[in-house]
């Protein structure tokens, strides 16, 4: 029953300096849709789904739109 503070205290959350690394690294660009990114359209994601032990880490990031994000979160929530 405690689960969801667990992931909390795993650090589910990107930083904003690791936001703006991946943003950066990605050339301000979506990874999926290639739409170009700013900081109000970005949303950092994992590679790796949290839930499956992927690492809050800049190199399990995804650079993504708010648009892709959302779809993608959404199939996952979904399954
Ligand atoms: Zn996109």
């Amino acid at each position: 029953m405690r689960a969801e503070g667990t992931f909390e205290l795993a650090r589910r959350c990107f930083t904003k300096t690791q936001k703006l690394l991946i943003l950066r690294r990605a050339n301000y660009k979506c990874q999926y849709c290639g739409t170009t990114l700013s900081e109000e359209n970005f949303e950092a994601d994992h590679k790796l789904p949290f839930a499956q032990g992927g690492a809050t880490e800049v190199w399990n990031a995804l650079a993504l739109c708010t648009d892709c994000n959302r779809r993608k979160s959404d199939k996952l929530e979904g399954e």
